[in-house]
């Protein structure tokens, strides 16, 4: 029989899992500290439980992490990694070093169903979702892991079809027996599925990003199919009801293609559409890739675009490139090729 992972395990579900072994209930404590806390890899190390604690686990559970089985170094220090997530199956996660802080883009499926066309990721299909423990593997398993100042879940994958899991994965990364991070070093990005965005705005206080991509929603239903089914306007209306004056964020994300959505006439429209919400607009240059036509806009129109949403009081940043070389940027991650 296939042992469970413990790792990945909410402080419930720990409690549930000692006292099905007849454990007394602290022990889960105890094991969320070793499992989030600490660094081990095996149940012996687990110096503060009892022996007959240990080798009760040990019978039917196993840790469960895994390093990465492949690193990529951009020249921009920039560094790719592929966690297998299945048989024949990989994600990509990508830590981005900057200055004083160090960001991982972190996926929650492998592949994905939303088949944006401007996304790598979108056009290798959809694979599967990750469980807990492939998502938090991620963070855990990474060489660089002490360093992170930041998480972003802007990698493979669209978290709001994935919602169970990824609420899970936020309750350990957010709660004291777990990773104990601030919801605001936190950032999920979607395209704006309800009613998981209802969901999650209701019971997190992680920051929000949105593909925004174009503010007319026949132009934005060409690049991404999902507009007809899930309009972008009945998720701004949703976000709109909470909070995001004081500590959370939200953010607006808009890849730039040339003569797509770059014209003035969409910039004031995405301040229009973007009005009632305190919103950061983050432009994104497009990264080209095999497979797609589209082109990014020029750095001129680029700035164009910026004071036309500054004008209109919407901090605008362009984002700067990272990883391109190594396929890590934006829009680039797909494990397609890993299967052969
Ligand atoms: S942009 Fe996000 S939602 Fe769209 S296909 Fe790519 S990973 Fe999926």
């Amino acid at each position: 029989m296939e042992k469970d992972f413990l790792f990945g395990k909410t402080l419930a579900e720990l409690q549930e899992t000692v006292l099905g072994l007849g454990l007394p209930k602290f022990t889960a404590k105890q094991l969320a500290d070793w499992l989030y806390k600490k660094d081990i890899t095996e149940f012996d190390q687990m110096t503060n439980l009892s022996k007959k604690a240990r080798a009760l686990l040990e019978e039917k559970f196993v840790v469960g992490l895994s390093a990465p089985v492949k690193e990529t170094v951009s020249k921009d220090g920039t560094k790719k990694y592929l966690f297998s997530s299945g048989e024949n199956r990989f994600v990509e996660a990508a830590y981005i070093p900057d200055k004083d802080r160090a960001t991982l883009c972190l996926s929650c499926q492998t592949g994905c169903k939303m088949g944006c066309k401007f996304c790598n990721t979108g056009l290798q299909g959809f694979a599967g979702n990750l469980n807990v423990n492939q998502i938090l593997n991620q963070i855990k398993s990474l060489p660089e892991k002490d360093n992170l100042t930041n998480l972003v879940f802007m990698g493979m994958g669209e978290p709001m079809d994935n919602l169970q899991n990824i609420m899970k994965a936020l309750e350990i990364l957010t709660s004291d027996y777990g990773f104990a991070m601030s919801p605001h070093r936190i950032t999920l990005s979607t395209v704006g599925i309800m009613p998981a965005l209802k969901e999650f705005l209701d019971k997190t206080d992680v920051h929000l990003a949105v593909s925004v991509h174009n503010p007319f929603a026949k132009e934005r239903a060409e690049i991404m199919p999902i507009e007809k089914a899930q309009p972008l306007e009945r998720a701004l209306m949703e976000i709109e009801k909470h909070d995001f004056r004081h500590q959370r964020r939200f953010s607006a994300e808009y890849i730039m293609i040339q003569g797509f959505n770059d014209t003035p006439t969409h910039a004031r429209k995405l301040a229009e559409i973007l009005k009632n919400i305190p919103s950061r607009v983050n432009l994104i240059r497009y990264h080209e890739h095999p497979g797609s036509d589209f082109k990014s806009s020029s750095e001129i129109r680029i700035r164009e675009f910026q004071e036309i949403l500054n004008s209109k009081n919407i901090i605008t940043t362009i984002r700067a490139s990272r990883g391109e070389d190594i396929f890590a940027a934006c829009g680039l991650l797909s494990t397609k090729e890993m299967k052969k």
